[in-house]
């Protein structure tokens, strides 16, 4: 490698269009100058380094899919009173979202009914109503 060579790698560059890397080349690969990185083999460990946690980040996704389509095939048909049997803190958890469900749309009724009304607030206080109705076993 010549002294002062410069990187191989043509880059585009926004304001000067095409043009040749500028950085000092430290490495060459098949007879070709590269920076540290235009590194053919840099950039492929970087990009399997990527693929390797994009492949880990889908594993762990589909585990949580799987987990939850389980759940939903072994509960399906249950009643509440059944699922409560089986889960105890999801039932705290409903009981708890319930209370927050309450306090949330009492919030709306005062944030819908100011001077100048909440943007946005009756529309979701209809949605929390109906969570509301669903919980109470009054669904329409
Ligand atoms: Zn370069």
């Amino acid at each position: 490698m010549q002294k002062e060579e410069q990187c191989s790698v043509k880059i585009y560059d926004r304001r000067m269009g095409a043009c040749q890397c500028q950085k000092k080349a430290k490495i060459v690969r098949d007879g070709k100058p590269y920076c540290t990185i235009h590194d053919p083999e840099y950039i492929k460990r970087k990009q399997e380094k990527q693929n390797k946690q994009w492949d880990e980040e889908r594993a762990e996704k589909q585990k949580i899919y799987d987990r939850n389509d389980a759940m939903r095939a072994a509960t399906e048909g249950l009643t509440t009173e059944e699922l409560q049997k089986l889960n105890p803190n999801l039932v705290g958890a409903s009981r708890d979202m319930y209370e927050a469900l309450k306090a949330a749309r009492a919030f709306l009724t005062f944030a819908e009914s100011r001077d100048n009304p909440l943007p946005g607030a009756t529309e979701v206080k209809n949605v929390l109503e109906q969570a509301i109705a669903k919980a109470e076993g009054n669904e329409a």
